[in-house]
């Protein structure tokens, strides 16, 4: 009795103590946005009209800070630039902008020709070079689609000069080159260039973190904003319609995000796309595999496209996942269900805290997600489960594992609460699992060799020691195919998405393979 009431007292504190950081988290926020750092002005891409967002912001591209149609000075508060096309304007008169000024059109027919698009961004005084023509303004233009910069006293928004797209000719999708009909794309005319390889950039700006929105504000200002695409308001199924043959892909977001995008990839095989990852969100076990880091901390559209340039490519395995459920005591049998894996798959106590984690964040605060905070959570749940099995203690009673080919070979287990199988060296946040400690004849573990890592871990205190580089795991085999036979329910996690899964058989086998980008790093 006297152990029961310590873990009931034991588990009350630590809900307590959780309830109490997220409160806390929460008063936080609330006073971050009342003493406006909120900077954003979430607005919408449009197609026609400019899309507006404070001068505040994190910006690729220049901007003046005298209101274009006013002429006065803007304080940040009330200053408003165009993320597309750069043109500025005070709040009072943005409106006044979008009737006058037009912003970067994403399509345009192909006999016109295509003229630089020139947006004031400022002044130049030239008092100090001339001191007699004291008060003679240059006024400096900036070119939306080619980036260049010129300093003219005259009418530039009468010049006929062709745009050549300059700097990021390679990686821009030319307006005439697109084709819409009743407001949809169509279709991308390919371009004669051979290095031409446009930049499509996916991230979801509903994805609870400002960072993504940032990503989307960035890239439009340097690309076609056909190109940035918001996944929350349009799938990659349906930019998979009209995607070249033949580009590059940015996905600014989680393991999941990827996964979405990789998957819709899959379907159209003529498409020729290699992924390139901006981590945000928890985990991002594919993106430090691939080299990527674990979070982006410095935004800089620039940097990121000169590393996507370098960056080589990294064939990547794809595994499929079937689960066959048993019947039931009720005799009611459930569908099958077909998943797709690119990091890993478990069955037991790892995916139990991730389940755990998965319902805290849903319960409370998921709005107010933080990276480091869910890694707080995460450590605070996986101690708490230590403290209980989760129902996966004697797991290796109600597992039968056969690998190989033919599940050939039945694996003897020995106690464990977690069978894991990975695809790539990064699990539960970043542990290499598969080459933690190891010294003998371990088999090295590759991404692209069509082989999956079976390993066992025997309970949540042992995670938390594989976290720390403390302890190994038991490693079983390297296989192409396994098979697992599950009595009763237990949690189970493909990449990260957590469910309880009840009594079925389980069979996971090569899908194919995804090409990936892999940063340039000095080192390789
Ligand atoms: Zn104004
Ligand atoms: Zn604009
Ligand atoms: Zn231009």
């Amino acid at each position: 009795m006297n152990t029961i009431a310590s873990i009931n007292h034991i588990n009350f504190n630590y809900y307590f103590l959780i309830g109490g950081l997220f409160l806390s988290y929460l008063v936080y926020r609330i006073f971050c946005s009342l003493s406006g750092d909120n900077l954003f002005i979430q607005t919408k891409y449009r197609v026609r009209g400019h899309t507006w967002r404070s001068i505040e912001c994190n910006k690729s591209i220049p901007y003046n800070i005298y209101c274009t149609v006013c002429g006065k000075l803007m304080l940040p508060v009330v200053g408003l630039f165009c993320e597309c096309c750069a043109v500025s304007a005070c709040k009072k008169c943005h409106r006044e902008l979008d009737k006058k000024f037009r912003c970067k059109q994403i399509t345009w027919p192909c006999e016109k020709p295509f003229c630089h698009l020139w947006v004031n961004v400022g002044s130049v005084s030239r008092s100090t070079a001339d001191h007699h023509e004291e008060g003679e303004n240059i006024k400096k233009y900036f070119c939306s689609w080619c980036q260049r910069t010129k300093l003219t006293q005259e009418n530039v928004l009468c010049d006929t000069e062709e745009c050549d797209f300059f700097k990021y000719r390679d990686i821009i999708i030319p307006p005439t080159s697109v084709r819409i009909e009743k407001g949809k794309i169509i279709s991308i005319k390919p371009q004669s260039d051979n290095d031409w390889e446009p930049l499509i950039i996916f991230a979801n700006r509903k994805s609870g973190s400002n960072r993504s929105d940032e990503v989307l504000s960035i890239f439009r200002g340097l690309l076609n904003p056909l190109q940035i695409i918001d996944i929350s308001l349009m799938g990659p199924e349906q930019v998979i319609r009209w995607l070249p043959d033949r580009c590059k892909i940015l996905v600014a977001g989680g393991d999941g995000t990827v996964a979405w995008v990789l998957n819709t990839l899959h379907s159209a095989p003529h498409i020729k796309a290699s992924v390139g990852i901006l981590p945000m969100g928890t985990g991002n076990d594919l993106a430090r595999a691939l080299g990527w880091g674990a979070g982006c901390s410095n935004l800089n559209a620039h940097s990121i496209i000169s590393s996507l340039k370098q960056a080589k490519l990294q064939i990547l395995d794809r595994w499929k996942i079937t689960i066959r459920p048993k019947r039931g005591r009720l005799g009611r049998l459930r569908p099958e269900r077909v998943l797709f894996a690119y990091n890993y798959a478990s069955v037991g106590v790892d995916a139990q805290v991730a389940l755990d984690f998965h319902r805290a964040r849903s319960q409370f605060l998921y709005r107010y997600a933080s990276r480091y905070l869910n890694y707080l959570a995460y450590a605070l749940l996986g101690v708490g489960r230590a403290l209980d099995d989760g129902g996966c203690g004697g797991l290796e009673r109600r597992l039968r594992v056969r690998v190989g080919p033919h599940a050939a070979r039945a694996l003897a287990l020995p106690p464990l609460q977690a069978l894991v199988v990975l695809n790539i060296p990064s699990w539960g946040a970043g542990v290499d699992l598969w080459s933690l400690g190891s010294e003998d004849d371990v088999g090295e573990q590759y991404v692209d060799d069509g082989k999956l890592e079976v390993v066992g871990v025997s309970s949540s205190f042992h995670i938390a020691r594989l976290q720390c580089g403390l302890a190994e795991p038991y490693r079983f085999t390297q296989t192409s195919h396994v098979q697992i036979e599950l009595e009763g329910s237990c949690a189970m996690q493909v990449d990260g998405e957590p469910w309880m899964q009840g009594s079925a058989t389980i069979f996971v086998e090569p899908a194919g393979q995804s090409t990936m980008l892999r940063p340039h790093t000095n080192n390789t």
